[in-house]
This record gives C-alpha cells, structure tokens and sequence, in this order.
C-alpha cells in the first residue's frame, strides 16, 4: 500500500485515483477547484464516465480515497505524486505548462520527505527537465534538502471507457531514470499487470514523446480517411465500402477508419498542434502533422456546407442536432464538432432542437443564453417539427431509434449523418433524405468523367 497524492482531478486524475484506491493504496486527490473539491465530497461526479462513481463510492467509504483543495493536506507524508493537468494550446499551438510547472511548485513548497512526482499530462518532450529545475529551485529557497525524482508516465485512457482502460491497460509506459523510481512504480502497477508484461520501461524523454506519436497517430488515420472520403463522395464512391476493405489487411487494421466530421475533444486537437509547434521550435518541419489539423478542420466546414448548399438558406430552419460530446460516451464537448456546428447554424439564423443522452446539462451551460436553442429532452422531442435531422455524435441509442414514428413527426424527412451511423438503404427505404460522409449524393450523384 503506497501512499499517494493527485495533482488535478478531472478525467485523468480522478479515474487515476480511483483506480489506484481499488487496488488497495490510501489516495488523496487534490483540486484548485474548491467547487469541485466540494461536489465530490458529497460524492457528485463533476463529469459521466461508465463505471466511475461505483468505484468512488466503494473507495470514499472504505477510506481509501481523500479529496482536498490544500497542498499542505495532501503532499506530506506522501510517496507518489501524480500530476495529472491541464496542458492546453497556447494561442501559437505549443503546449502551456504553466499548470504544471505551478504544481511543481506548491508541491516543492509542502514535501518533507523523498518524493516519486509521475507527470500524467501530455506534455512537450524536456518537461521533466524543467519539472525537476522548478522543484530544485523551491526547495533551495525553502533552504532544504530533500531528495526527488522525477518520472513520466503518460495516459492511454479513452474517455467512455477510461476505468476499463485504467483497470486493465493495454500498455503502462514509465519513463524513468532511477532504479528507485523505476521499482516504485514497478511495484505500484504490478496488481493491473499480474504478468508485467504490459509495463514498458524507457527513458524519460521517449515516454513524454511517445504519447504525441500515438495520438498523431489515431489523428492521422482519422484525417487520412476523411481526406479520402470527400474524394470518394465526388467519384461517386461509397467510403464505407472502401474502409472494410482496407481494414482486413492485417497490417492496417480497422480501428480508427471511420470517415466523419473529424476528431475533437481535450486531447487529439491540442496534442497534434503541440506537436507541430515542437517541430517548429526545433526548425523541423511537420508537414503531416500539419495537414492533419487542416483536414480536420475542414472536413466540418464541408458538412455545414453540404447542409447549407442542400437548404439554400437555413435562415429559419429548424434542424434537429443528434449527439453533442465529442464521441459517444462522455459528456466531454471540449472542441466538440457539434459545437463548431451549432455555432455556424446560429450565424446562418437556423432554429436548433438539441440533444445528447448525457452531455445536456454541459450544454446547457454553454449555450443557454441562445433563444433559437430549445434542449430536447430525447432524440424524437429533438426531432419534432424539424427540418433535417443533423448526427454529430453516433451515440448507440441513435442506432436503434423508431425512424418510421421520427420521420411522421418532422417537417421534411431529411438526416444528415455526420458519423456514417446509419445505412444508406435503410434510411432510403423509410423514405428519408441520406446524406452520409464519403458516400455518393443522392440528390445529384456526381460520377467521374
Ligand atoms: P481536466 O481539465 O479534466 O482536469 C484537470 C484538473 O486540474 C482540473 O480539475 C483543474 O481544476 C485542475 N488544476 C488546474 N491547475 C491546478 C493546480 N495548479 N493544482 C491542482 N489542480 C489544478 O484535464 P484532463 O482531461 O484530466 O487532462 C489532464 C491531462 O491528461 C492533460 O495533459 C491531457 O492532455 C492528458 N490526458 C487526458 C486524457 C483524457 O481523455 N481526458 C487522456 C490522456 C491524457
């Protein structure tokens, strides 16, 4: 049983601590936020993840999980510190550190004994370093010695299924230049990975680069396919189609090839301009990287586009908005595509009849102050009266829907899919209007000369 104390408990932290309290360590989670802090003392989740509260509940009752706003609470005494902060874009892309290195700080003011500081957050590669200079320069004025390491240990969750993906990992990634930090941690994710053959063992630097890589991985295969799909829709080709051919080559695999409205969210955006803005700063060019960003971009202004161009004008148009978070799952809308949507439909005068399974009450507080925006309260209710149904996020209960009785209650039976959840056919045959991503025009099929 290790002692262990939290730095920042939103979805990394907090699914981090807990996770850490199942397995039987005495884990305190501290927050700047003292309204969230609050909140989860009186056991409300500040967010939805599948399993999360169950899992609090248990820890918080047996004593095993502490939630604090003081650093003189939480870092005494402790063995392991993880920051687990927000890392966002500066407005140039490159990564701002300045909730770390804040952090760094407060905890170098409060240790008193050797502490394992773990950095959870995404950072830019050489944040060790300066975690290590800002705790070395705290400590010397405080006039004390007290010994350190500093170790990184990136996040693989997914949000939605962010527990399983703790509980279980695919991959524990610890980058660390001490035998003793190397076997605390070691020892500390032993109960999650019985055989150990999951724990990879790297420099620091390798690890902090390592979380870039694998997400301008999954960006790129996300942009690659969506770059395709607007092709395949001028040539009159079904990306669907395309996609489950390419994905039974084993060596490219079907994961993360779906065409859509592009990723969003806290962490693939941000980390792709992160990186691009490292390139930058060390005159090596990322031209990849960079088309990825735009293609993302752009791949939600040509569905707004393909909506706006079918109506002529959405001045007074009523549309129904499927699915608000950024993927299924999660009420996380940080640079969700929907929102990016709901914007331009505000601009261009549409009526909007929003709604998503958890992520409404988020919403809400983004966008109450808008008269043309009535929350739903289900998919059918959203859909009432409407001009065109609009998908942004392909939630499951969207799947299964009674589209005979949606299409009976709307002014014009049209969906726009922007996540290919639904079939074509299908939706023909119950006499909707289709428009999927990638997939040929029904109105005015445009085949190759
Ligand atoms: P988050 O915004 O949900 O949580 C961060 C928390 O830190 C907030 O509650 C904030 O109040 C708190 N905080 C800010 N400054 C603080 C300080 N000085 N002291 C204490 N608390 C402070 O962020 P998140 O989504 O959990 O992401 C955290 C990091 O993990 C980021 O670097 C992110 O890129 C990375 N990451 C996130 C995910 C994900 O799915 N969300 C997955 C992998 C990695």
């Amino acid at each position: 049983m290790k002692k262990i104390a939290i730095i920042g408990t939103g979805y990394v932290g907090l699914v981090t601590g807990a996770c850490l309290a199942e397995m039987g360590n005495q884990v305190i989670c501290l927050d700047i936020d003292k309204e969230k802090i609050e909140s989860l003392r009186a056991l409300n989740l500040p967010f939805f993840e599948p399993g999360l509260e169950e899992l609090v509940v248990r820890a918080v009752e047996a004593e095993r999980l502490f939630f604090t706003d003081q650093y003189n609470e939480a870092i005494p005494g402790t063995d392991l510190c993880f920051l687990a902060l927000p890392t966002p874009s500066n407005e140039d892309g490159s990564c701002d550190l300045s909730y770390v290195l804040a952090a760094a700080e407060e905890i170098a003011a409060n240790m008193d004994n050797y502490l394992l500081i773990v950095n959870k957050s995404t950072v830019p590669i050489g944040t060790a370093e300066k975690v290590t200079e800002t705790l070395k320069k705290t400590l010397d004025e405080r006039g004390v010695t007290i010994a350190f390491d500093v170790a990184s240990n990136p996040e693989f969750l997914r949000e939605g299924n962010a527990v399983a993906d703790c509980l279980k990992p695919e991959r524990i990634l610890i980058g660390a230049k001490t035998t003793k930090a190397k076997e605390l941690l070691k020892e500390l994710y032993a109960p999650f990975c019985p055989q150990q053959d999951r724990i990879q063992i790297t420099d620091i630097r390798s690890a902090e680069f390592a979380k870039y890589a694998a997400n301008a991985m999954l960006a790129t295969r996300i942009s690659f396919m969506n770059n395709l799909a607007t092709l395949a829709e001028k040539l009159g080709v079904n990306i669907d189609e395309v996609r489950i051919a390419m994905g039974a080559d084993e060596r490219i695999g079907n994961k993360y090839l779906n065409a859509g409205i592009g990723f969003g969210g806290s962490c693939l955006p941000k980390d792709i301009r992160a990186l691009c803005a490292i390139g930058k700063k060390y005159g090596h060019p990322t031209p990849l990287f960079d088309s990825v960003l735009a293609i993302n971009e752009e791949q939600r202004n040509f569905f707004y586009e393909k909506i706006a161009r079918f109506f002529g004008s959405l001045s007074g148009k009523t549309l129904a908005i499927w699915g608000l978070s950024f993927k299924p799952n999660t009420d996380d809308m940080r640079e969700a595509p929907a929102l990016y949507l709901i914007q331009k439909f505000l601009e261009a005068g549409a009526h909007l009849r929003i709604y998503d399974p958890i992520a409404l009450p988020k919403a809400k507080i983004l966008l109450n102050r808008f008269d043309q925006v009535y929350f739903a309260s289900d998919e059918y209710d959203a859909a009432e009266n409407s001009d065109a149904i609009i998908l942004a996020t392909e939630w499951k209960q969207f799947q299964f829907a009674d589209f005979e009785k949606i299409g009976a209650s709307m002014n014009s039976k049209v969906f726009f899919d922007g996540r290919n959840q639904h079939s074509p056919d299908k939706m023909h045959k119950i006499g909707f209007i289709y428009f999927g991503i990638g997939q040929p025009d029904p109105i005015k099929e445009l085949v190759c000369p």
